[in-house]
């Protein structure tokens, strides 16, 4: 296993539970994840249970209203009038945990390791890791966004693009009576929800160059003056412990995601924007279908081709949906922002009209800027 994420940590549960011996070779000192929430939907949530990992929904919230405010509060649509499902919003470093809890005496893992290169032959292969190498049957790399393994399989592969906006996100000690929910701006959106111990996870985005650096108080100054319990969460706060990062996915689907011995599993086979809050989530659906697979055939060669078959479709959808909602509540010009609201407001099928409208818009936009090149 490379890479030890909610993808590659879930992975070597699964394989460990298909009856292989796992090492996990993660780059980073310790096992662990980042001081943010994470939504987990009821598909993953059951997953996590096929796997044997239990205690999620005990250790999670029902995320609250999941619906859309504007920036001075006035609601433009509510979850109900959406019709959609609710994830729980855990803690990441609880979902990592509850998940490394349940690896076995099959499972051995290695920190402070990166892997640098991968080869195969008909027998096995073969990870290389600076000076040392090492021998597998069957090689799952999970290392994320920018994969080694992926740009040593599929080197003509153009690999991550900017989405044109970065993302922030911190966890507020405060003590509040809203539920929660999402408010979008112009070219900004806010979002929080409550956890398990009863602080709450915040996440906002906002359009800006990539590569930018960033100082302490420019979250409060892009969303200050937003409806409360906005400034309420932004001053419980930390500064120190806000988190950013620039938003890329792989809009140019990855086939296959499997060669030979070697299977790309998470953000290193389907990277998507968050804007749907999937991306963990379908590293874990991932390794449950792998787990799935493997079971279903003593023949590797089959299991992997069913892999493959089953989760590239799902994920590229998923990597589509998520890049048009992104670019959706990105809008940035204010008439456009009326219109949006206001059919987003009208329901589903509005909202679906709105969709399609940004992404004309976005695809004129870009073709007015390369004519301009
Ligand atoms: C702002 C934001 C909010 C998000 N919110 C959600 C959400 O609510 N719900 C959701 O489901 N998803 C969400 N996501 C997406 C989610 O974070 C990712 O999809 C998920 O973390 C991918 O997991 P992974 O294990 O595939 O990759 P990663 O989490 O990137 O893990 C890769 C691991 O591999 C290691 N590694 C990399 N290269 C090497 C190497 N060469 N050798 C050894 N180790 C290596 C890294 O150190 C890392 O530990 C969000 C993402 C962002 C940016």
């Amino acid at each position: 296993m490379v890479g030890a994420g909610i993808g590659g940590v879930a992975a070597a549960v699964a394989l460990e539970g298909c009856g292989w011996q796992v090492t996990v070779l993660e780059r980073a000192a310790e096992l662990g994840e980042v001081g943010a929430g994470i939504s987990v939907w009821p598909s993953s949530v059951a997953v996590l249970e096929e796997l044997g990992i239990e205690g999620v929904e005990k250790a999670a919230v029902p995320a609250g209203m999941a619906g859309m405010r504007r920036p001075d509060g006035r609601w433009v649509v509510e979850a109900a009038a959406l019709g959609v499902e609710i994830p729980v919003m855990i803690h990441r470093a609880q979902l990592h945990e509850l998940i490394t809890d349940r690896f076995g005496p099959g499972v051995t893992v290695r920190t402070g390791i990166t892997v640098t290169g991968i080869s195969q032959d008909a027998a096995g292969v073969t990870v290389t890791a600076g000076d040392e190498s090492l021998r597998a049957e069957l090689v799952v790399a999970a290392d994320g966004l920018r994969s080694v393994v992926r740009r040593a399989l599929h080197p003509s592969h153009p690999g991550p693009r900017y989405s044109g906006y970065t993302a922030y996100r911190g966890i507020a000690d405060v003590d509040l009576s809203d539920g929660g929910g999402e408010t979008w701006g112009r070219g900004q959106r806010f979002g929080f929800a409550k956890l398990i111990d009863g602080r709450y996870y915040w996440y906002a985005t906002a359009n800006r160059e990539a590569g930018l650096a960033s100082d302490a108080g420019e979250v409060a100054r892009r969303f200050g003056d937003w409806h409360d319990p906005i400034p309420a969460l932004l001053a419980g706060t930390p500064p120190e412990y806000v988190l950013r990062n620039d938003i890329y996915d792989l809009p140019l689907p990855l086939v296959p995601f499997v060669s030979g011995r070697v299977v790309l599993l998470g953000d290193a086979a389907h990277a998507m924007t968050p804007n749907l809050g999937r991306g963990a989530c379908s590293a874990i659906e991932d390794a449950g279908a792998l787990a799935r697979h493997l079971r279903a055939t003593e023949d590797l060669a089959t299991a992997l081709a069913a892999y493959d078959a089953e989760r590239r479709p799902v994920t590229a959808k998923l990597v589509k949906r998520s890049r048009a909602i992104g670019r959706l509540g990105q809008v940035d010009n204010r008439m456009l922002c009326v219109l949006r609201d206001g059919l987003l407001g009208l329901g589903g099928t509005a909202a679906g009209l709105a969709g399609r409208l940004s992404a004309g818009l976005s695809a004129r936009r870009r073709r007015v800027e390369q004519s301009r090149m």
